[in-house]
């Protein structure tokens, strides 16, 4: 239906170390076509492994500067000492597209685009099941023991914010959180919010 064409934005937030990222990822990977996951910039440096375009746009200071001051970014936050933002041509191509775009951004990011867009807009917290097994998580990375207390404060802070949030997703087993957000997804193309109420009863009267 013509009134149900944009696109939806899925919003994932929580501590880092929660396995958000790797839930989401695969999640979008099994969507397929469907799906949209949003690449940020930020000015963090490279870690291990990661890839520039792939996982992040990595920039300068100053090329983030200049990107705010010329409107690039739909919402960009401080984190951590570090600028991030997310890339407002990329998003609104997507959701023309009808596309199911997924964020993995902080708690800041999440009340911005709430504001937005808030019929586009279905958020989802995703945390481990308690301090102790974050702690794990994190020892397992290699993290260094300041590192590892840095992302607890952080997170412990972030979890302030849950409340906000429409869904949470307690990570225990990988695979167990991919089908729950599966059915996030499933269940947020089904909200009301979505649809441009007076085009859809055109459409039920068969007027258009
Ligand atoms: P990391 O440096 O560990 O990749 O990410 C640090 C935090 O920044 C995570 O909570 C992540 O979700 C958040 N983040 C990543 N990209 C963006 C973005 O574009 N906007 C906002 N607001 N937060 C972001």
């Amino acid at each position: 239906m013509e009134s149900e064409k944009k696109g939806v934005l899925i919003v994932i937030s929580g501590p880092s170390g929660s396995g958000k990222t790797s839930v989401s990822r695969e999640v979008c990977r099994r969507l397929g076509e469907r799906a949209y996951f949003s690449v940020s910039t930020t000015t963090r440096p490279k870690r291990k492994g990661e890839r520039d375009r792939i996982d992040y746009f990595f920039v300068s200071k100053e090329e983030f500067r200049r990107g705010i001051e010329n409107g690039e970014f739909l919402e960009w936050a401080e984190v951590h000492g570090n600028y991030y933002g997310t890339g407002k041509i990329q998003i609104e191509k997507q959701l023309e597209e009808g596309k199911i775009i997924f964020l993995d951004i902080d708690v800041q990011g999440h009340r911005n685009l709430k504001k937005l867009f808030p019929r586009e807009v279905t958020s989802v917290f995703v945390t481990t099941p308690s301090r102790e097994v974050l702690i794990e998580r994190l020892r397992q990375r290699g993290e260094s023991e300041e590192v590892i207390a840095q992302r607890v404060r952080n997170a412990e802070e972030e979890l302030k914010a849950v409340g906000e949030y429409e869904f949470l997703i307690i990570n225990d087993q990988f695979e167990e959180s991919v089908r729950r957000l599966l059915e996030i997804v499933d269940i947020s193309l089904l909200k009301v919010e979505r649809l441009e109420i007076p085009h859809f009863l055109k459409e039920w009267k068969g007027e258009v």
